[in-house]
């Protein structure tokens, strides 16, 4: 494991350009469930069952959206969360005169929260809202629950997250943003995801620098030749790599 960390900070040290590709997984020490766990409801009402994914989807607010946004205040409420040591990591490292992009699939704010100021977010941001019908920016302040539990703003528009579904596209400057900083990078780092989200998982191959890494909690299909791949809680590892190395 030392030596993880030892090859982990040689191969920052010897790169200008790092992008940190970030899942749920980076996530997970901050008390937010990653995907797997958030997954899946059960309607009394209904009888009914529905996947993770089908709660998450475009087709699932249209159709129920009192469900939709209950199952979304139970699994997604980030207001409390704060940004842990895997994030700070990033952060930090900016500091250092690297160039650091986070291309993330998360929609928590954390990296931005810890300070990053290059974040690229594939799946948008939780903690925005928008307008159902005219998508339209909402302001958090204004937004109030309706008897049905559904989000509206003081129009009584519906406002729903700013995030993109399971259905919907991805912004395409942000996909063309991700592309370019992978494409030019000297070192990515894959964290905390399972890669197999579509397209997002996909931008990994636009890397074609020296120094691809993997730190995940579990197995993963390793899908690009990763010169190191460590099995660990993302957040522990880098704070010990940060404390080690780069921390005086
Ligand atoms: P995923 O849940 O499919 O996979 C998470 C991976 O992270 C797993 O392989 C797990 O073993 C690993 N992991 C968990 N804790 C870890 C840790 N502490 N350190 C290292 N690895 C850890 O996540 P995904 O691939 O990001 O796909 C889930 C989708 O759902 C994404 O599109 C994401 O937008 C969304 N999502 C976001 C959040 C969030 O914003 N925090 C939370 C849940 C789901």
């Amino acid at each position: 494991m030392h030596n993880d960390k030892e090859r982990f900070a040689e191969m920052i040290r010897h790169s200008q350009r790092i992008v940190a590709f970030t899942g749920a997984g980076i996530s997970t020490e901050s008390g937010i469930p990653d995907f797997r766990s958030a997954g899946g409801m059960f309607d009394r009402l209904s009888g009914r069952h529905f996947s993770g994914e089908e709660t998450l989807s475009i087709g699932f607010l249209e159709t129920y959206p009192e469900l939709f946004f209950r199952n979304y205040a139970e699994h997604f409420d980030f207001t409390q969360a704060l940004p842990n040591a895997g994030h700070r990591f990033f952060a930090a490292l900016e500091q250092t005169g690297k160039e650091v992009t986070v291309v993330t699939q998360n929609i928590d704010n954390l990296h931005q929260s810890a300070g990053s100021s290059d974040v690229i977010e594939l799946h948008g941001n939780g903690t925005r809202g928008r307008t159902f019908e005219t998508a339209e920016p909402a302001d958090a302040a204004q937004i109030s629950m309706d008897a049905a539990g559904i989000q509206r703003d003081p129009q009584g528009r519906m406002v729903r997250p700013d995030i993109v579904l399971y259905g919907e596209m991805l912004n395409e400057e942000a996909m063309e943003r991700a592309a370019t900083a992978i494409g030019a990078a000297d070192m990515l780092v894959v964290i905390g995801t399972s890669l197999a989200v579509y397209p997002a998982a996909s931008f990994v191959h636009y890397f074609k620098g020296p120094y691809a890494v993997l730190l995940n909690r579990t197995p993963v299909p390793q899908s690009l030749p990763f010169q190191l791949a460590v099995q660990t809680d993302a957040g522990a590892f880098l704070a010990e790599v940060w404390q080690e190395f780069f921390g005086k």
